[in-house]
């Protein structure tokens, strides 16, 4: 990766093609946008994040928020030092969510991303087409807040984007820069997916009760005015921000709270998108093309239902998941229907001999999305997720399908990692 403060004059056309290979692997692009800062943008966007991880999605999450890229923070992943090579960087990992931030960039000499002011636009650009991304199903984007010449480059950079979440305050709502939001959208002919309006009232850490502070529901109001979706409401909650101190998604740091049912019930819509035509495989023409899967029949009008398939593979001996997922005698691969919570096919298959990176390109052959183990060490982890495998450990020792269906039921219940070497 070619150093900022020596960086070589780059053909503008080469660098976006170079971004649309990266971004065709990606089935759903979503910018974060906000008015002003410190509305929240950043935590709704690492939320969403974690939430559709949460889901079983590959997830990349992108902070460009130049002015005050807190994602790092809030995900507890401090001063990171980013892995690269000649060509590309690695993300940096959050569990099995993918992350890159300019919170990682600093003045260190060795590290290519230096930070100069006119450089910042060469460096987004780097984030989106340098980045081992992989295949994702969502990549979200903290952009910088406002609707300048920043977030404008940034969106252009992203061609066809699924849309954007504007996040707002109700005292927000009542200005003007909400409406400027909007009409940034419409500018760049990208959708608004919705309105999310956060410090929305107060909920009582004692009792929970919601009070309003300001008016609240204007938001609301705002979204029918203008006709579009209007997301939720969210409440301002001490521990949000307790949460994003400790680095920790809020949604996953206090699952069982009503402030995160309604974070869910916000992320609810952006699950359920449709195939986005700009999600289509490297040289898809947006007709029907026969390669791609999201041009799918382009001539009927009925909505595309988005086919989610998964296979979940586990170790297996005896007739139960092996807690070394290295000395099992087999792999019981379950094929599921997530929607409907299902296993459709169960087959077992035996593995190669364990060898490191051996069963992580095995499985990927075999079609796994997903692996349940008992125990696996950080560098396995990172392995199977290099072979977009999502990981799950600290299972317990059961019946293969009773894992999986737990699994499905959101019942299971992960232990310690028996084996974190
Ligand atoms: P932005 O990205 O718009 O600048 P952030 O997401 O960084 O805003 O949030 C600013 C601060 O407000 C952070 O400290 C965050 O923890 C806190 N915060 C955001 N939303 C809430 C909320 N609903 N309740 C309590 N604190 C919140």
């Amino acid at each position: 990766m070619s150093e900022c403060a020596a960086q070589p004059q780059t053909d503008p056309a080469d660098d976006q093609k170079k971004i649309n290979a990266r971004m065709a692997q990606v089935k759903h692009k979503i910018c974060v946008l906000s008015g002003k800062g410190g509305v929240g943008k950043s935590t709704v966007a690492v939320n969403l994040a974690a939430a559709l991880s949460d889901a079983g999605k590959k997830v990349g999450l992108l902070d460009v928020d130049i002015h005050g890229p807190s994602v790092p923070t809030m995900l507890g992943l401090g001063n990171t030092p980013l892995s690269y090579n000649a060509a590309s960087v690695d993300p940096v990992y959050a569990g099995n969510l993918k992350v890159m931030s300019v919170g990682f960039l600093s003045e260190d000499e060795d590290n290519p991303f230096i930070w100069r002011g006119p450089m910042k636009m060469g460096v987004i650009k780097q984030f989106l087409g340098d980045v081992e991304w992989g295949e994702l199903d969502y990549l979200i984007v903290d952009c910088p807040p406002g609707t300048g010449d920043e977030p404008l480059s940034i969106c252009q950079l992203i061609e066809n984007p699924d849309g954007a979440v504007i996040v707002t305050t109700p005292q927000q709502v009542a200005a003007v820069d909400v409406r400027k939001s909007i009409k940034f959208c419409e500018k760049l002919s990208m959708p608004v997916l919705g309105i999310v309006e956060n410090m929305s009232g107060f909920a009582c850490p004692k009792c929970g009760e919601v009070v309003d502070i300001f008016h609240a529901g204007g938001g609301e109001k705002m979204a029918a005015d203008f006709g579009i979706p209007f997301l939720g409401k969210l409440p301002i909650d001490p521990a949000i921000g307790k949460a994003c101190d400790a680095g920790l998604p809020f949604i996953q740091s206090h699952a069982a709270s009503e402030t995160a049912q309604q974070l869910r019930d916000i992320i609810k819509p952006i699950l359920n998108l449709q195939p986005n035509l700009s999600g289509a495989t490297a040289g898809c023409t947006g007709s029907s093309c026969s390669s791609c899967s999201a041009c799918s029949p382009a001539e009927t009008n009925e909505p595309q239902k988005e086919t989610v398939t998964m296979k979940i593979a586990i170790p297996t001996a005896e007739g139960k998941l092996c807690m070394h997922f290295g000395h099992c005698q087999v792999f019981t691969l379950l094929d599921v229907d997530p929607e409907n919570k299902t296993i459709t096919a169960s087959e077992e298959r035996v593995p190669p001999p364990h060898e490191p990176g051996v069963l992580p390109a095995w499985l990927h052959e075999q079609g796994a999305n997903m692996i349940i183990a008992g125990g696996m060490g950080s560098r396995a982890q990172g392995l199977f997720l290099e072979q977009n495998i999502e990981v799950v450990v600290g299972a317990p020792a059961g019946d293969p399908k009773e894992v999986v269906a737990a699994y499905l039921a959101g019942t299971l219940t992960t232990g310690a990692n028996s084996c974190d070497h």
